[in-house]
């Protein structure tokens, strides 16, 4: 069971909720994965992003989310942190793989900036930019023990990391994917993305990511 502290708790306050919600219900609690949203190293990097990938209502604060999983961590509470890569946080994921690290998170789960449709220029970047940053940070937080995962990522630009990928729900479409070997488990880049940059960085090649698992599928499930 993936959820959030929101979902358990109702939407007054996570803060305030999920600690209240953990100090009285930890026990409760037990066998329950918590999801959260963090987009950055520090309140400015997660405030660029501008909506919750869960819900339509306006993300947490940093702080709020960094004492909400601390409070998770201290009752033995497995943590999920998803962060969806924008211009504004790419260069930064190093430094954010370190900290979801340090806070105890089992998973982080990286969502490409395209899948988002509310990220638009200047915050969408170009995709061969942006993967280099993020292939960076999951391969340092996998050495640190963090189970890192790319989701929405072309595997093509992945190279020999495309098993850290999650496989794609939706076939990729339009060229160069309609005739990809690895169409069937690459979601490509999306249309939107494609009407604005067109498919110029991609390469029909075999790749092979990762199955999703139940845990997993459960929290794609719940991406907004
Ligand atoms: S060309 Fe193949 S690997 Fe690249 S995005 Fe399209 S389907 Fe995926």
């Amino acid at each position: 069971v993936v959820t959030s502290i929101e979902q358990l708790a109702g939407r007054g306050g996570l803060v305030r909720a999920s600690a209240d919600l953990l100090r009285r219900s930890a026990g409760a609690l037990k066998g329950v994965t918590l999801a959260f949203e963090l987009h950055g190293p520090n309140p400015d990097a997660h405030a660029q992003v501008p909506r919750s990938v869960f819900s339509l209502d306006a993300p947490e604060t940093f702080d709020g989310t960094v004492t909400a999983i601390d409070h998770a961590r201290a009752h033995g509470l497995p943590v999920v942190v998803v962060s969806t890569v924008s211009r504004s946080n790419m260069r930064v994921l190093r430094e954010q793989g370190s900290l979801v690290a340090r806070l105890g998170a089992s998973d982080w789960l990286l969502r490409a900036p395209w899948t988002s449709p509310e990220l638009a220029p200047p915050q969408l970047p170009r995709a061969a930019m942006a993967t280099p940053f993020v292939l960076d940070a999951a391969v340092r937080a996998r050495r640190a023990g963090l189970h890192a995962w790319l989701h929405g990522f072309p595997l093509c630009l992945l190279g020999p990391h495309a098993g850290l990928a999650l496989e794609a729900r939706v076939p990729a479409v339009g060229a160069p994917c309609a005739d990809c070997p690895s169409r069937t488990s690459c979601g490509g880049l999306g249309a939107d993305y494609r009407a604005r940059f067109g498919g110029g960085e991609l390469r029909a090649t075999p790749s092979r990511p990762s199955q999703v698992s139940p845990l997993l599928s459960a929290l794609l499930d719940g991406l907004a």
